[in-house]
């Protein structure tokens, strides 16, 4: 169940993993897009703590819709509006269920929708989806989803434009979304 406290813990835990693998991200981002993704989800999460810190007493519906107005402010690349519809399909539908798995497949839905990309295109949606299919999600899940994504050849996004090429590389969103779910299985009482 997710609640303000812990969903605000889910975030800040999130933001550590990414102020520490920043580099690591825009690395993976290097051969296969533009180097930046470390950069943009490092801004996108500076983002998304300012925006936690203006509210006051919010419902989980305010702070969903903060944290997805953080990243789509911030962020600059294609990550953010999807990470950021993700969050805001979410908040829609908090008000109906606070169950983490049901608002992931929520949130999966919005990226599908906003990006057009399926299953097997090496994106986000690629670990989004396991995640949000798994029965019980572990980090076997996570690192297993995030994994397969190296064999994959990219059919949406920058790393698209290398054709074959985009083979033998993990994809960057993928690996940043990784850390998402990894740092919300960290979050006690979810
Ligand atoms: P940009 O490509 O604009 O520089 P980033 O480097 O921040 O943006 O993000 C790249 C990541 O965004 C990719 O690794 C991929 O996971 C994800 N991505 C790109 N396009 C799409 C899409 N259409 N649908 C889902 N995810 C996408
Ligand atoms: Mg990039
Ligand atoms: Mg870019």
């Amino acid at each position: 169940m997710l609640t303000v406290e812990n969903t605000q813990k889910w975030l800040n835990n999130f933001y550590q993993k990414i102020e520490e693998h920043k580099d690591y991200l825009s690395e993976l981002d290097t051969p296969i897009g533009d180097g930046d993704h470390g950069n943009n989800m490092m801004r996108g999460m500076v983002g998304v703590k300012e925006s936690m810190a203006r509210l006051q007493n919010p419902d989980l519906q305010a702070l969903f819709k903060a944290i997805a107005m953080g990243l789509i402010s911030k962020v600059g690349g294609a990550s953010g509006p999807l990470y950021g519809t993700a969050f805001l399909e979410m908040a829609k539908k908090c008000t109906e269920t606070q169950a983490a798995a049901d608002l992931i497949l929520v949130g999966l839905a919005g990226i599908k929708k906003r990006g057009g990309a399926t299953e097997g295109d090496k994106t986000m949606v690629d670990v989004w989806s396991p995640v949000a299919h798994s029965s019980q999600l572990t980090t076997e899940v996570i690192a297993a989803a995030v994994a397969a994504t190296k064999d994959m050849q990219a059919k949406k996004g920058r790393a698209s434009y290398l054709g074959e090429r985009s083979i033998g590389h993990l994809d960057p969103g993928a690996v940043s979304s990784g850390y998402l779910f990894t740092a919300l299985i960290e979050t006690e009482g979810i």
